[in-house]
């Protein structure tokens, strides 16, 4: 930090520019690392949540294909008694007809029977099928359950490790701006809040800028290692500066 304090040469000025680009590049390396969490996090409970719905909704149907059952039982049970009734009643007709009419009565209730009986063995295949999609959803829940245990660790210990870092960071950051004129620092913020990485001021790689790949040519790059003026890139509009002016 002693480095920057009167910052009357074009050299001093890039040199707090650059200084300030990777304090605040680490600053936005440490909010990306977190920025993906919370929301693995969220979409995660949000499948919980769906789960926990689908998981209900299935107990549901299971007892109510349970209560289906139990209803076509009574039906039988029923059926049995109104038989046995019929078929006492049969040894006290008066005529013929008597007799045949509680025949009737009989056989419709064996036809009840018959269908309660098919009803129960449909419904059974339906309580399976359902309670297998239930266990599918239970077992999925509770392997999301578990991912997302570990998700809410990561994210409290990132924040635990990262916080202080950041907060140390941002101090340095605020630190570094009032040394530096009011003019580049507006430009600075400009061209580092116009791309997505945040790089405002970028070293020459390989003949080329390092922000944009654009080539820069040797007169550029002598100009550039000279510390002499601030130079921008003419493709991109960053800032430019050699690797070499932070070891100087
Ligand atoms: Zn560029």
């Amino acid at each position: 930090m002693s480095r920057i304090q009167e910052l009357h040469t074009a050299e001093d000025k890039l040199r707090a520019l650059y200084h300030l680009q990777k304090i605040d590049s680490k600053i936005d390396e440490i909010r990306t690392l977190r920025g993906e969490l919370p929301i693995e996090v969220q979409d995660l409970e949000d499948e919980i949540e769906g789960l926990n719905t689908r998981i209900n909704n299935s107990e549901n149907e299971i007892a109510g294909l349970q209560e289906t059952i139990s209803n076509h039982q009574a039906n039988i049970v029923n059926a049995e008694a109104l038989i046995v009734r019929y078929t006492k009643q049969q040894d006290n007709v008066k005529n013929n007809r008597e007799f045949e009419a509680l025949n009737k009565e009989i056989e419709i209730q064996k036809l009840e029977i018959e269908l309660s009986r098919k009803r129960i063995k449909d419904t059974f295949r339906d309580v399976e099928l359902k309670t297998n999609y239930l266990q599918q959803a239970q077992s999925r829940h509770a392997a999301k359950m578990r991912d997302l245990e570990i998700k809410k660790k990561e994210l409290a210990q990132i924040i635990e490790e990262t916080g202080k870092e950041e907060q140390q960071l941002l101090k340095e950051s605020q630190v570094s701006r009032p040394h530096i004129e009011q003019r580049l620092i507006t430009a600075y913020d400009r061209i580092r809040a116009s791309y997505r990485n945040g790089l405002a001021v970028v070293a020459v790689e390989r003949d080329s800028c390092g922000g944009c790949f654009g080539k820069i040519p040797p007169q550029r790059q002598v100009e550039i290692r000279q510390h002499k003026k601030i130079i921008l890139c003419e493709h991109c509009g960053r800032i430019l500066v050699d690797e070499q002016i932070e070891e100087d």
